[in-house]
């Protein structure tokens, strides 16, 4: 049977946002429209996940900031660090984006590679979120499924081009999943986190360089870890055209580093599940074509490998 890629979907994952505001918040509902025009999605559709229960936030999330979150009430100094209004449509979306991981990553382990179309909130950390990161689904889902004994051992590859800091705070003394975080080095946040394997790159690093330095860690990671899962953040802020980005990739270079990431891990016998991570380009189509790379690249590897 041809490999047909699992992609994770709620309509929540786009929150009502007064119009002008800084996040991208139209490139969820485009990115959606963009997997199905270019067939990657096709008649068998979307799996869409439930809204996160309380319970399984807190297995990472400190209560009371959960509880300020779900209730949509988080002090005025807490949802400035986090960039966002926590309204209660950007609180469902942040619930449902975690459980979206989560659900990707058990599509991940029973077929070998799945998707979702939103995630990678890195830089939100126990007891607070930053970065426009709420609850980070990665760290959620991680943890439930190391408690399930669904897993044990998880790799977080984070190639958004900011520091996946709030994942490494979570995971610092846990064994049992290894933080690798590859960004720019000048970027947010400022003061970095220590992940277990931290890569920093200079401003203006193009594809090659990039391509690498990623080559250089990701074989000798998946060897020695030999993980039973890998979360991979595909975050597109490292393109030339990101608002944000400052590392100058290409459409191209951003092609090859999936398509790498997906096949390394593969042929190691590691599960992948992917998240989308950050991109800011002012174009929102633009923007979702470039997140559909990810989405592309894993239906093609998929195709091939599994
Ligand atoms: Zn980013």
């Amino acid at each position: 049977m041809t490999f047909r890629l699992p992609v994770v979907y709620h309509p929540a994952y786009r929150a009502e946002m007064l119009p002008g505001h800084r996040f991208p918040m139209e490139k969820y509902r485009r990115l959606a429209e963009v997997l199905v025009e270019a067939g990657i999605v096709g008649a068998e559709g979307f799996h869409t996940p439930d809204f996160a229960e309380f319970e399984l936030i807190t297995g990472v999330h400190d209560p009371v900031y959960a509880r300020q979150v779900f209730d949509a009430e988080v002090p005025a100094a807490a949802a400035r660090r986090i960039g966002l209004p926590v309204t209660p449509s950007v609180a469902a979306r942040a619930r449902a984006a975690t459980a979206g991981t989560l659900l990707t990553a058990r599509l991940a382990l029973e077929r070998g590679l799945a998707c979702n179309t939103a995630g990678g909130s890195h830089h939100a950390a126990r007891d607070y979120g930053s970065g426009f990161c709420i609850f980070n689904d990665v760290a959620v889902a991680g943890r439930a499924l190391l408690n399930e004994g669904m897993v044990k051992q998880i790799l977080v590859v984070d190639l958004d081009v900011h520091q996946g800091d709030g994942t490494a705070f979570i995971f610092e003394q846990e064994p049992a999943v290894f933080t690798f975080s590859m960004h720019g080095e000048k970027n947010f946040p400022v003061r970095k986190a220590r992940s277990d394997l931290d890569v920093e790159l200079a401003d203006e690093t193009g594809d090659q360089a990039y391509l690498e330095a990623l080559g250089a860690v990701l074989p000798g990671l998946l060897a020695t870890m030999r993980p039973d899962l890998v979360f991979y953040n595909a975050g597109v802020d490292p393109h030339a055209a990101d608002k944000l980005g400052r590392l100058a990739l290409s459409d191209q270079g951003l092609a090859e580093r999936d398509a790498y990431v997906i096949e390394t891990c593969l042929l190691a016998g590691a599960p992948v599940a992917g998240v989308i991570g950050g991109g800011y380009d002012p174009d929102p189509d633009r923007l979702a074509r470039r997140h559909a790379g990810l989405h592309r690249a894993a239906q093609a590897v998929g195709a091939r490998r599994l």
